[in-house]
């Protein structure tokens, strides 16, 4: 961890290197991942209710009668099987008649952040992002040395007279608007259908690219999510998701759906990085995709996380001290609180870890020191019951802090 160790190397590295900070999240998973801690830090998606028998058979005729492509080198660009999978998977969410020539096959979602990052940012470009923002993006666009600004998000999501704002402040110097208008991460708030024609509206009259996230997109608990920024304009768009939260992280299957141009960057730019995404990892999605009931698998996803939505909603009804708000999210994994006046998100957490609960301090989703009186709490992995206990827990921790 960056500040407890003596590091002989700090006058070598390169000047990108000064902007990345240990995330607060990862040095916390040390501590929540201890049995006795209820765990409402993570952002872990049910893994347990995979069929995992049937995906490990899959699996072993991957390697047995697949094994001389599935274990071999492949193109930067990902295979033209899953490629396609893709587009109907997109379709699914509104993003018609995407071309598989267009799709990048990532190593998740996160090195498509990155690939992003490479191909536009130059050190002092301005990303403007929601307020608060997913962590990793920020952990992506400050290692580019690039300054994230935020902009305000209400319960209707990102506030475009807010856009407008940042815009005019960075007089020409932002690059792109990174959002995660569907269940967002950290905030659980989704961008309403008549904001998303005004948000495309305000960026296309200031020549402003989109890079619109969407990974928890198709784990909506209410009916269907509004279509994605990019299912309304195909230009200027640049639409990251992933099949960590609809299938299995572990696999580090993500993708890009960019503009025909930016496709060819994007991909010298992820054969630079990475020569190219795992063959064994693609032919596991894409055997999914094509052998597996994966629409009934988000189905059970969706259902699951209600009912444990619901548990968070209601403990926190229940149980929390006058003063605390929070969202109510239609989908996706987490819930952001905001706690009563005076009580410190960050300071708090040794006294929770010490009451066995573990949240997210707010300000790791910030790039400007905002969110000390912000938790993030995720409801995907733990059980109802454990979510209530640590709710409990919390509740009690903060009892006493407001007391002091
Ligand atoms: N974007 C957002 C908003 C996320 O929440 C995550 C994962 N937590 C990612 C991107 C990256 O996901 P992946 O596991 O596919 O790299």
């Amino acid at each position: 961890m960056t500040g407890t160790t003596q590091d002989d190397y700090t006058d070598r590295y390169a000047r990108r290197v000064r902007g990345m900070t240990t995330s607060e999240i990862r040095a916390l998973f040390a501590v929540a991942s201890r049995p006795e801690v209820v765990s409402l830090a993570g952002g872990s998606p049910y893994i347990a209710a995979l069929p995992l028998d049937a995906v490990g058979e899959m699996m072993g005729r991957l390697a047995s009668e697949l094994g001389t492509t599935s274990l071999q080198y492949g193109i930067g660009q990902g295979t033209i099987e899953l490629r396609e999978r893709i587009c109907e998977v997109m379709s699914l969410s509104g993003i018609d008649g995407a071309s598989p020539d267009d799709v990048v096959v990532t190593v998740g979602g996160q090195q498509g952040l990155d690939l992003v990052a490479r191909l536009f940012l130059d050190p002092g470009d301005v990303v403007l992002a929601e307020g608060p923002t997913y962590v990793g993006a920020l952990g992506v666009f400050q290692a580019a040395q690039a300054q994230v600004r935020h902009v305000a998000m209400d319960a209707d999501g990102l506030i475009p007279a807010a856009l407008e704002a940042a815009i005019a402040a960075a007089a020409g110097r932002v690059k792109f608007l990174y959002t995660i208008p569907t269940y967002q991460n950290p905030a659980g708030v989704t961008l309403s259908d008549a904001r998303r024609d005004e948000i495309l509206a305000i960026c296309e009259r200031h020549g402003l690219l989109i890079v619109e996230d969407d990974p928890y997109g198709m784990l909506g608990f209410e009916g269907e999510a509004p279509r994605p920024l990019r299912a309304r304009k195909r230009e200027g768009i640049i639409y990251v998701s992933t099949f960590s939260k609809t299938f299995a992280p572990g696999l580090r299957v993500g993708w890009v759906l960019a503009p025909h141009a930016v496709r060819e960057k994007l991909v010298m730019a992820s054969e630079a990085n990475i020569l190219c995404p795992s063959a064994f990892a693609q032919g596991a999605v894409t055997q999914y995709l094509t052998t597996m009931p994966w629409r009934e698998q988000i189905k059970s996803y969706r259902e699951i996380y209600r009912e444990r939505r619901d548990a968070l909603l209601d403990s926190l009804r229940d149980l929390m001290p006058a003063g605390t708000t929070w969202t109510e999210p239609k989908g996706g994994l987490f819930v952001w609180a905001t706690l009563p006046e005076g009580l410190d998100s960050k300071a708090m957490m040794p006294r929770a870890i010490a009451a066995r609960v573990a949240y997210v301090p707010g300000t790791g989703f910030y790039a400007d020191g905002t969110g000390t009186g912000n938790i993030r709490l995720n409801f995907s992995f733990p059980p109802p019951e454990r979510i209530r206990e640590g709710v409990r827990r919390l509740a009690g921790v903060m009892e006493q802090e407001l007391a002091l």
